[in-house]
Parts: C-alpha cells; structure tokens; sequence
C-alpha cells in the first residue's frame, strides 16, 4: 500500500487530524477490513461517490472502497538534523513514506503554546523543510567518497550515481528541496536515494473553527506559497475535524451545513493524498462487493490485476473493460454490452482512472 507521513512541529494539530482520520476509518471498521495497524499508523478509506452508483447498479451486496495509510511522525523540531528531539528517530520514519502531508498551524490559541513563541505558518514551514534538507544533504554527501572511489576505477554504477546525487548536492546547497531538482527521466533513481525532500508535499493550514470555510490571513499566505512551489495544499479545521469524525454518516451533512461547508476537510486531504501519489482507481463489480483498487497513473492490466492476487498478474489473458461513465449510463454490465461498451483489452492495456474491469485469467 502507499503512505503519507503526517508531519511538522508540535502542537501544530498533527495528532489531532490524524485522529479524527483514523477515526473515521474506526468507525467503518465493522464494514471494512481497516485498522490502526500500529498507535502511530491507521489506514483509511478513500471515500469515492462512484462506487455509490456501482453498488446500486450492481446491485452488490456492499461496496469495498480502496484505503491509504497514514503514519503520525510526532517530534520534529528545529534541529531535528543535528538529533534533537530524538530527531534522527524520526528523520527514519519520514525516509520511509511516499508522500509528506506537512501540517501548519494558522490557528491562534493563547493556551496552547507554540514552540516558536508566534504563529507564523511559513516561518514553521521552512524550520521543518530545512532541517529535512540539512539531513538529506548529509546523506547525499556521506555517500560521496565511496562513490568517487569507485569512480575512479571506472565503475559505471558509480559514476552514474555521482551524475545524480551532484544536482541534488547543488539544490540542497541552495536551500532548494531535492524534489525541485530531480533530473527528467530520473524518479525511480532518485527514489532509490531515499531522501525526504525529494517527496511530493501537500501543505494542510490548520485554522481555527470560524475559518474553516474561508481560509484565514495565515492559509493565505500557505497558499501563495504553495502554488509558487507548484505544491498542493488544503484549508482544514482539525478541531472542526476531530467533531466531525464522531458524527454518522446522516448527521455528518447537516453539521457540515451548518458551518457552510461543501464537504469535509478529511476527505479533502485523504483526496489530495491520493492525488500527491499519483493514484488512480479501477473498480470491480460482482453479486458480492462493488469494490475500488489502487494502482499508480500509467499501470497496464496485467499489473492492475495483481493488485487483486499474483495469480491473476501470472495467468493473464484479457480484461473486460467499461468505462465508468458507460457502466452508468448503460446501466450496468449487459447494457454495456449490448451497447457496444465493453471492450476486450489485452496486456498492454494501460487501465484508466474509473475503469470497471473484469480479468479473464488462467489459473
Ligand atoms: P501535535 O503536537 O501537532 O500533534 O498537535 P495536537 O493535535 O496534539 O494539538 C495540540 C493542541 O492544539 C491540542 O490541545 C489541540 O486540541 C489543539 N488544536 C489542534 N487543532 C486546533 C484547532 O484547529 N484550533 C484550536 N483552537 N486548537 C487546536
């Protein structure tokens, strides 16, 4: 599965988003098979209208959405690079996510005490970027010796190695993240590289309750700075979020009505986590379940298919496939069908956001 590593410094309302996240999965938990896998670490549903629609045309039994996990790194704060705080500790958890999820605080509350002394959401935001850049920097340059030796005897890995890390140096040296340096082509290999920066990034502005809808002076200036960054980010309420969470499904509207709000920030940012990892969704739809699956943007079929069982990757032959607005509109499978809508595709189909799929396979 993929993940999203909740951070930034304390007391900005990470334990509180991350709670009313997991809480919501908690209260589906006797539907779907999730579950806080462990205290800092819970894996929620990505709520999707369209299998809403599948389930009833269907008419399945129940609907399976697709989960996204999220990890609550607690603990970062200024020179954090250097191990204070346990920072090290942390800096690992951090490594080991695919998405950062950094949360700013744009609440102003006297009785609950900022560590820098002022709410200054953009101030907070480059204390963590810098001490992620410090640690990603050191590591890129420990590595460095090593490889030049090898270099030096021609070793192709190794100069290769070198030809990447040295922008990334260069980045970090000027205060840039590596994510804005990756060279064209070169994602995988610089995944490998495990650094923190290199990380898609999405910015949540905490506000305060009276802000949620609107954003606030602080959001605000979260915001310029993440479009400047061509970088994603969201306005929540995590107090807002911490109620809402404890709500059913019927009362959860007319709450969120009452405070003006098309939807929920949780879903927003679960949504937004999706969309920072690149994510798209198939589904399937059977007697049983309507059921959504994850694979990353660009996955053809056979590869779709083992995200279902190994077995089905191994024994592929074809998918039956209808688009997600065929499916509706056609009513269904047979409707489908009879319209022309299904097609057979083979292995190198490359399977398309809201694809309703069938594999046919060998066992
Ligand atoms: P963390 O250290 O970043 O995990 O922060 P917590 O989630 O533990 O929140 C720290 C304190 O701020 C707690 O007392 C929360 O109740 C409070 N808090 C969190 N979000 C908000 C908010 O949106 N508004 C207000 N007024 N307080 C908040």
């Amino acid at each position: 599965g993929f993940n999203c590593g909740i951070v930034g410094l304390p007391n900005v309302g990470k334990s509180t988003l991350f709670n009313a996240l997991t809480a919501t999965a908690a209260a589906q938990a006797a539907n779907y098979p999730f579950c806080t896998i462990e205290p800092n670490t819970g894996r929620v549903a990505v709520p999707d209208p369209r299998l809403d629609a599948l389930v009833k045309i269907g008419k399945s039994q129940k609907t399976v959405p697709t989960s996204l996990e999220f990890v609550d790194i607690a603990g970062l704060v200024r020179g954090a690079s250097r191990g204070e705080g346990l920072g090290n500790q942390f800096l690992a958890n951090i490594r080991e996510v695919d998405a950062i999820i950094h949360v700013l605080r744009c609440f102003e509350d006297e009785d609950i005490t900022h560590v820098e002394g002022s709410v200054d959401p953009l101030r907070d935001a480059e204390i963590i970027e810098t001490e992620l850049m410090l640690a990603d920097l050191e590591s890129l340059e420990k590595r460095l010796p090593g490889l030049q030796k090898r270099a030096k005897n021609r070793d192709a890995e190794a100069l290769a190695q070198i030809a990447l890390a040295e922008p990334l140096i260069e980045a970090l040296k000027e205060g840039r993240p590596a994510r804005t340096a990756i060279p064209e082509g070169q994602e995988e290999a610089v995944k490998r590289l495990n650094l923190m920066t290199s990380k898609p990034v999405l910015y949540v502005c905490n506000v305060e309750e009276d802000s949620a809808s609107t954003g606030n002076e602080f959001s605000e200036k979260v915001l310029a700075k993440a479009a400047s960054e061509g970088a994603a980010a969201v306005i929540v309420s995590a107090a807002i979020e911490a109620e809402v969470s404890q709500l059913a499904d019927d009362e959860r509207r007319e709450f969120l009505d009452g405070l003006g709000l098309k939807d929920s920030g949780l879903d927003r940012v679960i949504a937004a986590g999706y969309a920072l990892l690149g994510l798209r969704t198939y589904f399937t739809v059977g007697p049983k379940e309507a059921r959504a699956w994850t694979i990353t943007a660009g996955t053809k079929a056979p590869q779709a298919a083992a995200v279902i069982h190994n077995d089905f990757e191994r024994g592929f032959i074809a998918c039956e496939t209808i688009s997600y607005n065929d499916y509706v509109q056609c009513n269904g499978e047979a409707g489908a069908k009879e319209a022309g809508r299904l097609r057979i595709e083979g292995r190198d189909y490359v399977v398309q956001d809201g694809d309703v799929l069938l594999f046919r396979f060998n066992v």
